[in-house]
C-alpha cells in the first residue's frame, strides 16, 4: 500500500500549510463549532459528542486512505473523487434544510484525481470488463477524466472553497488538508486571506451562478 511522505517533509507543501497543535490554532471564526469537534477528534483523539441532529456536513475525497473520526448520528458525508461537490449541489442544499450550518471541506495529498489522465486507460479497462463496448468507456473516460482531474490538490480545495462560498454565503466552510501520512489536519495557511477576500460576498446569489450548476 501507498502511503506518502507526511506533508511537513514535503517540499511540495513547503509554507502552504499551518499545523494544528492545539485548540488555539483553530481559528476563532470556527471555536466552538462542530468544525472545531471535528479537528480535534482527527488531530488529538477527542470525542465528539454527538447531539443525535446532523450538525456538520463533510466534503472529501473517496480515499481509501483516509477514515473519517466521527461517530454516527453526527455528519452528513459527501464522498467524490477529488472531493469537490460539483454536480452534488442539491445534496448540500439537501443538509441546509435538515439544519446543517457547517461544512468541513477536507483535501488531501497524493490524491489520484491529481494523476486521474495515467490511470484513464486502467478505467477503460474496469469499464470493458463490466461489458462496455471499448469505444464507449473511452468516449465516457475521456469525459469524465477531465471533469474530475486537479493539477494539485491545495490549488483544487482553494478554487472550490471559493466556489462554494459563493454558491452558499451564509453556510460556515472550512477547507481543511489532511495528510495520509498521518492522518493530521492542517489548514491551508491561504483560507485566513481567501476569507477576508470573499467576506464581503454578496447574500443574493446570482441567478446564472445557480443556472450554470452541473
Ligand atoms: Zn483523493
Amino acid at each position: 500500500m501507498n502511503i506518502p511522505t507526511p506533508v511537513r517533509l514535503d517540499e511540495k507543501y513547503r509554507n502552504l500549510l499551518l499545523e494544528v497543535n492545539s485548540q488555539q490554532d483553530i481559528p476563532t471564526g470556527w471555536q466552538g463549532t462542530p468544525i472545531e469537534s471535528i479537528i480535534m477528534a482527527q488531530n488529538f483523539g477527542w470525542p465528539i459528542q454527538a447531539s443525535g441532529g446532523p450538525e456538520l456536513l463533510i466534503a472529501t475525497c473517496i480515499e481509501f486512505r483516509y477514515a473519517l473520526p466521527v461517530p454516527r448520528m453526527y455528519a452528513y458525508v459527501i464522498r467524490r473523487a477529488s472531493g469537490r461537490v460539483i454536480g452534488s449541489e442539491f445534496s448540500v442544499g439537501y443538509t441546509l434544510a435538515q439544519g446543517v450550518k457547517f461544512l468541513a471541506m477536507i483535501g488531501h495529498n497524493d490524491c489520484g484525481m491529481s494523476k486521474v489522465h495515467d490511470k484513464a486507460p486502467d478505467v477503460v479497462n474496469a469499464f470493458v470488463e463490466q461489458g462496455w463496448r471499448r469505444e464507449v468507456a473511452e468516449e465516457y473516460v475521456r469525459k469524465h477524466a477531465a471533469r474530475h482531474a486537479i493539477s494539485d490538490e491545495l490549488q483544487a480545495l482553494r478554487d472550490e472553497y471559493i466556489r462554494l462560498r459563493n454558491i452558499f454565503p451564509k453556510l460556515v466552510i472550512a477547507p481543511l488538508f489532511v495528510c495520509l501520512h498521518d492522518c493530521r489536519f492542517y489548514i491551508p495557511r491561504w483560507y485566513q486571506d481567501v476569507e477576508k477576500s470573499v467576506t464581503n460576498v454578496e447574500l443574493f446569489v446570482p441567478d446564472e451562478l445557480v443556472s450554470n450548476l452541473p
